[in-house]
């Protein structure tokens, strides 16, 4: 079948879609989905519901244009047969998406940094994502062998989360040294920071704590193999220097939208340190920070978005070969009529990682 008698075909598709009109306004309804030849269509088996998502639909963001369906965590089937440069992909392959859409032409594509391209679109962010039916995928990401196909020993739902451990495994590669010798410190008890715990612990052999402010994450993060678990309160930038030999950490990873985290981060690093943020924070955050601090202790401060096409296929890896287990980041599982109620549970830190499995 050739992509235009694919598109004829399919031209008129219609789907459910979770429709975000603007900050707590969600609906979920019929939609037609309108594409060209150059698109690639898959139905989309699960969504994961990113902490960007529940920031978007309380607040709004700037990147975001209503009416547009959210959803950047994807694991869906395609539909067709598709020739990309990296060799063919059968109809009926499960596949993870990068969502990023990179323009191909700015100085930053040229050096495949795509989740930094200057004209950057995403899907479920200023294109339409994955809470819905199908999802569009645009020649660029085939282009950029941005589909990655499933190993069969993943589930689809693990399968979906790929793409946050992608991006976490990207924001390791940002990293000062990290190793056996290294303390790493990760503040967020969240599916992202569990992840960077996985890593830290099983990549790395790094002395990893997590700090955190719900005792159940708390106690999830000790079962997954932390070396110590901290509660946030007045007392803990005290145990983190006290758990470090009075050092501090050499890598501490923020991998929560809370405020709080970047003074406390500055507390507890130690002289040579690496403190990568790497979440994103609620719109107008400002942190102030004494320079002569980050001079005078070579502190290096940096931040890390999104991830690349490798990235993703490393994490396929990672997963299949059972070095990363994503199943122990799924908490709930809900069909997109209950989508609200998916994306409350993850702005309320219900559970960890809550997925749309059903459509
Ligand atoms: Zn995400
Ligand atoms: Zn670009």
């Amino acid at each position: 079948m050739t992509l235009s008698s694919y598109a004829v075909e399919l031209s008129d598709l219609r789907m459910r879609a979770a429709m975000f009109y603007g900050p707590n306004n969600l609906v979920v309804e019929e939609k037609k989905m309108t594409y060209d030849k150059n698109d690639v269509v898959l139905k989309v088996d699960v969504c994961a519901v990113c902490g960007y998502d529940s920031r978007v639909y309380r607040n709004g963001h700037k990147k975001v244009k209503p009416p547009l369906v959210l959803g950047h965590e994807i694991c869906g089937t395609i539909l067709t047969e598709i020739n990309t440069d990296y060799g063919v992909i059968r109809s009926g392959t499960r596949v993870a998406v990068s969502p990023v859409i990179p323009c191909l032409s700015c100085k930053l594509c040229f050096k495949h940094q795509y989740n930094l391209c200057n004209n950057l679109r995403e899907i479920g962010s200023t294109v339409d994502g994955g809470f819905a039916e199908y999802v569009k995928i645009p020649q660029q990401i085939i282009k950029i062998g941005g589909l990655v196909e499933v190993p069969d020993n993943l589930k689809s739902e693990e399968a979906a989360l790929l793409e946050p451990l992608a991006c976490c495994l990207n924001g390791f590669s940002h990293l000062k040294k990290v190793g056996p010798e290294s303390t790493v410190l990760i503040i967020g008890d969240g599916p992202i920071g569990l992840l960077h715990l996985q890593i830290s612990k099983k990549l790395y052999h790094a002395k990893t704590a997590v700090v955190g402010k719900i005792p159940s994450r708390i106690q999830r993060a000790k079962a997954i193999g932390a070396d110590e678990v901290f509660m946030f309160d007045d007392g803990t930038a005290r145990q983190v220097m006290s758990f470090t030999d009075g050092h501090g950490a050499d890598l501490v990873i923020v991998a929560t939208s809370s405020p709080d985290a970047l003074g406390f981060a500055t507390k507890v690093a130690a002289k040579n340190s690496n403190i990568n943020i790497f979440s994103g924070f609620p719109n107008d955050n400002r942190f102030s920070i004494d320079p002569n601090w980050l001079h005078y202790n070579q502190v290096s401060i940096t931040g890390s978005f999104s991830s690349t096409p490798e990235m993703l296929q490393k994490a396929a890896r990672l997963a299949s070969d059972g070095k990363i287990d994503l199943s122990k980041i799924i908490s709930h599982r809900y069909s997109l009529d209950n989508i609200t109620q998916a994306i409350l549970d993850t702005s309320e830190f219900h559970g960890l990682r809550v997925v749309i499995d059903r459509f």
